[in-house]
């Protein structure tokens, strides 16, 4: 039998410190909770190695090792780095590791040094139960997620793929949420992501002198394709991730809701029913391709027009829309040949994590156990994660962090006093511990 109540009382202490390094990215300084976590697992009798990308960066891979039977390598996935805090708008130091009121309070606290320490914890317990184990555990912590994961997970990938080649990854992406969608928590697993494309739109037109415009002048030719850009809103799309979201959220909502989410198939109810989901920002977002203008340039002089002006797109595209023709239709759209799209070369399609069977299935498995009332659904996470990197390579990746918050918790993320309640903490090791033993015993 595992004590819990100790178990979860040492994930409070080790996260404590752990969030009283500072890894504001930039600049990281990642090294410092690489070397933190190295000695924990060292002193467990866990060998890790660690990878230097860049001066004071770092990633950390650990392995316990399977005979393989049951299959390839469990990947768990941490990110080390943590966005900003603006400590004057703090009620506690975001880098203190204070508790209060049965929370633990720190930047990085859900996102996600929390998952580290529940990680690194199961892998203990599971080290420690002494049966061998099925396939190997990957305990990965990386720098660098929250700029892009140059010199974390994507450097690992390009340079290191040896040294990890998982079969499956266990990241960040979904929560368990209560109060969205129906009266129960439910798991969101996050099994794909969209595609995102940053990408120029340029306006030729005549550079001259401001005091004696000749007309075509390339900022009112930018303004006018932006313009036709936003009265042509994408079209509103289910993929079958999230057809199975919302057929799988049905049961717990009320009538109509549970009867329009069942059958979004029917293009009459589709008609009524997509307008009224994509009134929240984040469903929106997975229900269409988005193209957002985010930045603009033109003359650097008042009194001078330039011969082009230049707006920067951030394009986030359905897993399977294919780009060329998404974009011939953007040029449609704007039907004017002053007017140029710029992309980047893109790279393959990430694929979509499949959500039936496998490590899907034993997780949503766990999560019933340990939370009865729960239903478990997969989602299109709308921005990008680490796991990009592994499902770009074919691999299946999972985000979930194993905790039950509401929308206000949630919104401390990348926010003011971000937390984790005690109970969570312990909760999420224990799931950890619960789907290692069922992939790996
Ligand atoms: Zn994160």
């Amino acid at each position: 039998m595992i004590a819990w109540n100790a178990v979860g009382a040492e994930a409070a202490d080790i996260l404590s410190r752990y969030l009283q390094i500072d890894t504001t990215n930039p600049p990281g300084n990642e090294r410092l909770t690489a070397d933190f976590l190295a000695d924990l697992l060292a002193g467990r009798g866990i060998e890790p190695q660690i990878f230097e990308p860049a001066p004071n960066r770092a990633n950390l891979v650990a392995r316990v090792k399977g005979d393989g039977s049951a299959g390839g390598p469990l990947l768990l996935l941490h990110h080390m780095d943590v966005v900003t805090a603006d400590a004057d708008s703090w009620s506690v130091d975001p880098f203190g590791g204070e508790i209060r009121d049965g929370y633990l309070y720190g930047r990085g606290a859900i996102d996600m040094k929390n998952l580290g320490v529940m990680q690194l914890l199961a892998l203990d317990l599971l080290r420690k139960q002494g049966k061998p184990l099925k396939r190997d555990v990957i305990l990965m912590a990386v720098s660098d997620e929250e700029m892009g994961g140059v010199v974390g997970t994507g450097w690992m990938v390009d340079h290191h793929w040896d040294a990890i080649a998982p079969e499956v990854v266990w990241d960040e992406g979904g929560f368990g949420l209560v109060g969205l969608m129906g009266d129960a928590p439910v798991f969101y697993v996050a099994v794909a992501e969209k595609r995102d494309i940053w990408a120029r739109l340029i306006a030729k037109g005549e550079s001259g002198l401001a005091s004696v415009p000749r007309g075509n002048n390339p900022v009112d030719i930018l303004t006018q394709a932006l313009e036709r850009l936003r009265q042509h809103p994408t079209p509103l799309r289910l993929t079958p991730i999230t057809r199975t979201m919302f057929e799988q959220l049905a049961p717990g909502m009320g009538f109509p809701q549970s009867f329009l989410l069942k059958h979004l198939d029917n293009p009459p109810i589709w008609r009524i029913a997509a307008p009224v989901l994509a009134e929240s920002a984040e469903i929106n977002a997975m229900l269409r391709n988005l193209v957002t203008p985010t930045m603009l340039r033109a003359s650097d002089k008042e009194n001078v027009i330039s011969q082009t002006a230049e707006a920067g797109l951030d394009m986030r595209l359905l897993p399977d829309e294919d780009v060329g023709a998404f974009v011939s239709g953007l040029e449609r759209i704007i039907a004017d040949d002053r007017v140029r799209i710029e992309i980047p070369e893109y790279g393959e399609k990430s694929s979509v994590s499949p959500f039936d069977g496998g490590f899907y299935d034993v997780l949503a498995g766990v999560l019933k156990r340990h939370v009865p009332e729960s239903v478990t659904v997969p989602m299109l996470t709308p921005g990008a994660t680490d796991s990009c990197f592994f499902r770009r390579k074919g691999v299946a990746a999972y985000g979930l962090m194993p905790i039950v918050i509401d929308s206000g918790e949630l919104s401390r993320m990348h926010g003011i006093d971000e937390r984790i309640s005690l109970d969570n903490l312990q909760l999420g090791t224990q799931i950890v511990y619960d789907v290692l033993c069922a992939m790996c015993l």
